[in-house]
C-alpha cells in the first residue's frame, strides 16, 4: 500500500496496538510513522488525523510530548535492551495530553534478541493508552513472535512504477469485477500463479490504484469490499503465500453470481 492506503485506513480512527511499518524507503517509513502517529493523537474520534485540533497541531509540529521516537546512537549496531527497558516504562505512563502515547522505534530490526524480547512483552500487554510503531527494513530480522504481535504495513512508494504484467493482470481483474463476470475472474488471476512475492505486492498496490481511480463505478459497497479482500491479499503475500493461494482468495471473495 502507498502514504494515501495507509491514510484511509487509519482514518476510522480504529487503530492497532502495534504496527511494522517496512517496504519503499526509509523517509517514506518516516513519513507513515508520522501519520500513524497523528492519527493516533489527534482528539478527534472519526477522519483521523483531522488536523486542525491541538494535538494534530502539535504532532505536526514534531512537538507533540506524547509522540517518542527512539533511534540508535551512532555508531552502535543493535539497540542495548535498557533502551527497550526504558521504552517501556515510558509507555505505561498515561500520556500527557493526548489519548493515546506513541512510540516510534526507527531501525527496529537492530535490535539484539534479548531488546526484542523486551519489547515483546509490552507488546503482549499493551497498556491501552500506547501505540509502538516499529520502522524495519528488513522485517525478517524480527522474531516470529514480535512480528505476530503487530499489523505489518507494507509501503510501496506512492509513485513507484509497478511490474507490467502484474498491473496488467490488476486492470484484467477489475474489469471482470466491474462486469461481475465469475468466469473472466478465473481467466484474470491465471497468471498469478506464476508472480514472484514483490510482482504479487505490484498487483495489490495495482489493484488499490485502480478502485481508487474507479471508485464511481465501483459504487461504496462493492469498492469496500475490493479494498478489504486486497487488504487481506497483501496479508498473505507478506506471509509468504503462493500466488495461485493468493488468487484462490480473490476469485471466493469477488465472485458474485
Ligand atoms: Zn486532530
Amino acid at each position: 500500500m502507498d502514504i494515501s492506503d495507509l491514510a484511509g485506513r487509519l482514518s476510522s480512527g480504529r487503530l492497532f496496538h502495534a504496527y511494522i511499518v517496512t517496504g519503499a524507503d526509509a523517509p517514506a517509513r518516516e513519513q507513515a510513522a508520522a501519520l500513524i502517529a497523528r492519527a493516533a493523537v489527534c482528539s478527534e474520534d472519526k477522519n483521523v488525523p483531522c488536523g486542525v485540533c491541538r494535538d494534530c497541531v502539535k504532532a505536526r509540529k514534531g512537538v507533540h510530548p506524547d509522540i517518542e521516537t527512539v533511534r540508535r546512537e551512532e555508531k552502535v549496531v543493535n539497540y542495548p535492551v535498557d533502551v527497550m527497558r526504558s521504552l517501556r516504562a515510558r509507555a505505561a505512563a498515561v500520556p500527557n495530553e493526548a489519548k493515546r502515547g506513541v512510540h516510534i522505534v526507527a531501525d527496529a530490526d537492530y535490535m539484539s534478541p534479548q531488546a526484542q524480547n523486551a519489547m515483546l512483552k509490552v507488546l503482549e500487554e499493551p497498556p491501552s493508552h500506547a501505540v509502538f510503531v516499529l520502522l524495519a527494513d528488513n522485517p525478517q530480522r524480527l522474531l516470529e513472535t514480535v512480528r505476530s504481535r503487530c499489523e505489518t504495513v507494507y509501503l510501496t512508494p506512492e509513485d513507484a512504477e509497478l511490474d507490467a504484467g502484474a498491473a496488467e493482470t490488476a486492470g484484467n481483474l477489475l474489469e471482470a469485477y466491474l462486469k461481475r463476470d465469475a468466469l473472466g475472474l478465473v481467466r484474470a488471476v491465471q497468471p498469478m500463479d506464476k508472480l514472484s512475492k514483490a510482482e504479487l505486492f505490484d498487483l495489490m498496490t495495482a489493484l488499490r490504484r485502480l478502485a481508487r481511480d474507479r471508485a464511481a463505478e465501483l459504487g461504496g459497497e462493492r469498492l469496500e469490499k475490493l479494498l478489504k479482500c486486497v487488504e487481506k491479499g497483501d496479508k498473505m503475500v507478506f506471509a509468504n503465500l503462493k500466488g495461485s493461494v493468493v488468487s484462490g482468495h480473490l476469485v471466493a471473495e469477488l465472485c458474485e453470481y
